[in-house]
């Protein structure tokens, strides 16, 4: 166990529910703490918790719970630390962050098709363990690297989310760990209001140690689209964004196509992932209305190599490596998009500007499609007709102020054009400079979210900048 300079109360009891386990906690101020403990995701974010703490079972999450609550001190679960603004580390100093990475349990259920996941596993596991018993599969993110405890329990959007919905909406039950130390099961008929909570706003809610969830057959075959520009001026990209954004908010568009574009130093790019066959894919219609030059390709896989090309393709932009960056986003719903004019404006805009590094990238990620057939306050997830999101990264080392004063004009810009709306944002993209961020992430489900916070956590032990806070009665 890591040994921090002095021994707080908090110490103690954290030491006590170690038990002399080696590998269980370490504590502010032990040698190498950030490095092997922390391991903050975004570099440019510093966060020192009071205490790291490596729980072996639920158990072991309610007595470190109760340390906490006689301590006075937050809580973070931190699952696979891919957090913009590391969350899992607290988000602020002082807080003890309980990092699931013991908690690596899966099974499945040949009957029901659904899996029981610990909460501890990653995206890339969680597919490679589904594919291994039974050939199964769930919506989720492209990164592999990311958690499932983080994932699932804010949204987790991905290239199949336009046909089988969010991460979150395979949620059947869980067992978590509230505020009051207790292992509690939640679902449509246990504890339904803390359920609803967790489906989108977990962090503030409690700790999840396994998910149950339902999952779907694998698609056997996967095609995958790529289209490269190189141009060099936004300016000249912009047309192409704009038919690109009308393909993807078509209403009719087939849910079997998810795609991003992704604009970056030289130009821009198109990917595209269709969950079918190639002859299904063209009689779609929709490689007419994609681009059709030299610049584009296709790539045939089964669905294990189309998880590989999705994660490979996106580690060029976004690596699952801690580096300092820093992000903005927003979320549109259909009648929101921005027209071609306004388009253009701001593609010239990006060229003028300043970016202070090489390493820049702002993508637009299409939605819509199942995840807007279910209610928007079925789970706290708030983003139901959201069919756009756009997030922008600067990486630098470290991350100048030119490169924040371009990513945030960005950011002012689109505003701007859009004019007054109700966008909001997706919480799994932290935007922490939105002003009220918990309105902005949770929109109509806010009020009953802080309702819920009240009865399970009133003294807001679950905290981190941008969680939800318990109603002042
Ligand atoms: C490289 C990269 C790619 C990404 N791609 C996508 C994408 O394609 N689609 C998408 O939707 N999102 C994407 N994201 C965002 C990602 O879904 C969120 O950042 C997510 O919250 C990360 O989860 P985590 O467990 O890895 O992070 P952590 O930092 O461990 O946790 C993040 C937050 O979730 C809470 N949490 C974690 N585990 C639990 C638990 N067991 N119980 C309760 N609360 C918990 C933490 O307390 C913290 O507040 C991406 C992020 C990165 C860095």
């Amino acid at each position: 166990m890591g040994q921090g300079p002095s021994t707080s109360a908090l110490q103690q009891c954290i030491q006590g529910v170690a038990n002399n386990r080696a590998n269980f906690a370490a504590f502010a101020g032990s040698p190498l703490y950030q490095i092997q403990w922390v391991k903050p995701y975004n570099l440019d974010v510093p966060v020192e918790p009071a205490a790291v703490v490596r729980p072996e079972t639920a158990q072991d999450i309610s007595d470190i719970i109760k340390c906490a609550n006689a301590n006075g001190v937050k809580v973070q679960a931190k699952s696979g630390g891919h957090s913009y603004q590391n969350y899992g580390a607290g988000g602020s100093d002082g807080a003890v962050a309980i990092d699931m990475v013991n908690f690596q349990k899966f099974s499945m259920d040949t009957k029901t098709w659904y899996a029981t996941i610990g909460a501890g596993n990653r995206l890339g596991e969680v597919d490679k363990k589904m594919h291994a018993q039974g050939g199964r599969a769930m919506a989720h993110g492209v990164c592999p690297g990311v958690g499932l405890g983080g994932h699932a329990t804010i949204g987790g959007l991905g290239p199949m989310s336009r046909m089988w919905g969010s991460a979150l909406d395979h949620i059947v039950e869980v067992e978590v760990v509230t505020a009051d130390g207790k292992i509690q099961r939640a679902s449509a008929t246990q504890n339904e209001d803390l359920f609803w909570a967790l489906r989108g706003s977990a962090s503030g809610f409690g700790v999840i140690t396994e998910f149950v969830v339902r999952t779907h057959p694998e698609p056997a075959n996967v095609v995958q689209y790529e289209y490269t520009i190189k141009l060099g001026k936004q300016a000249d990209v912009a047309p192409l964004y704009s038919k690109w954004q009308a393909l993807m908010a078509d209403p009719k568009l087939d849910r079997r196509f998810g795609s991003m574009f992704i604009m970056f130093p030289l130009g821009a790019i198109i990917t595209g992932t269709f969950y079918g066959t190639q002859e299904e894919f063209l009689t779609t219609g929709i490689p007419n209305a994609l681009p059709q030059d030299g610049n584009g390709h296709l790539v045939i896989n089964d669905w294990l190599g189309g998880l590989a090309h999705d994660a490979e393709k996106e580690a060029l932009y976004l690596s699952g490596l801690a580096m300092p960056f820093v992000s903005r986003s927003l979320a549109f719903k259909r009648q929101d998009l921005l027209g071609p004019e306004k388009i253009k404006d701001i593609f010239n805009w990006v060229d003028t500007q300043k970016k202070g590094t090489l390493l820049w990238f702002i993508i637009f990620d299409a939605a819509g499609g199942a995840i807007e057939d279910i209610p928007q306050n079925a789970t706290a997830f708030a983003h139901r007709d959201k069919v756009m999101y756009y997030q922008s990264y600067g990486i630098g080392l470290p991350v100048t102020k030119t490169t924040k004063d371009f990513i945030t004009g960005f950011h002012d810009q689109v505003v701007q054009k859009a004019g007054p709306g109700t966008w909001g944002t997706y919480p799994g993209y932290v935007n922490n400079a939105l002003v009220d961020q918990q309105k902005q992430y949770w929109d109509s489900n806010l009020p009953a979210l802080e309702q819920i916070k009240a009865r399970w956590d009133p003294k807001d032990l679950f905290h981190n900048p941008g969680s939800v806070r318990p109603v002042k009665n």
